[in-house]
């Protein structure tokens, strides 16, 4: 299934992990060719992971942001078997030159993904790095009243963007 069909179509089974800052752990979002096969995440981040089907395939998105410095990122991947496809990272980074919210993206269907990588072939970053960014603010991109980024927030740009809903979801 290709990225834009994951995102409107109907999520089951969607079972969100409790935030944590610790290390994630191979089996929480397993990439067999980063160190240890693991997520690379350091202490300074916070993070969830939430996993869904969609039409008889699984997935899992790694919900994370920096606890000091506005980086957030959330990883949308095809579960395939003891590794993810890695499919769609939606990014802010503070340290860009041109600063904002965007999206590394394949627009290829899941099945021609290669597995275990943050970077598969073919992904491609969008709006691009020397273009204008619309949503260049860290938190006002999202309109969003609190002076930093918590759980609920990192939780719902995700559930926006990817589609899904939670149990604490309300309308940005
Ligand atoms: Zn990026």
């Amino acid at each position: 299934m290709i990225l834009s069909e994951i995102i409107s179509r109907e999520k089951k089974n969607v079972f969100v992990s409790a935030w944590t800052d610790e290390k994630p752990k191979r089996k929480d979002y397993p990439l067999s060719c980063k160190a240890g096969g693991r997520f690379p995440l350091t202490r300074k981040w916070r993070w969830t992971t939430v996993g869904f089907d969609v039409s008889g395939s699984s997935y899992r998105i790694m919900v994370a942001y920096h606890k000091d410095v506005p980086e957030y990122q959330a990883v949308l991947g095809e579960c395939d078997g003891a590794d993810t496809k890695v499919l769609a990272r939606l990014e802010y980074h503070a340290a860009h030159p041109i600063v904002g919210w965007h999206i590394h993206a394949v627009c290829k269907d899941g099945a021609e993904v290669e597995a275990g990588v943050m970077k598969p072939h073919g992904q491609r970053r969008l709006p691009d790095a020397r273009s204008h960014h619309r949503r260049n603010q860290y938190l006002d991109g999202f309109s969003l009243s609190e002076e930093s980024m918590n759980d609920n927030m990192a939780l719902d740009i995700a559930a926006k963007w990817f589609g899904f809903k939670h149990q604490t979801s309300w309308s940005i």
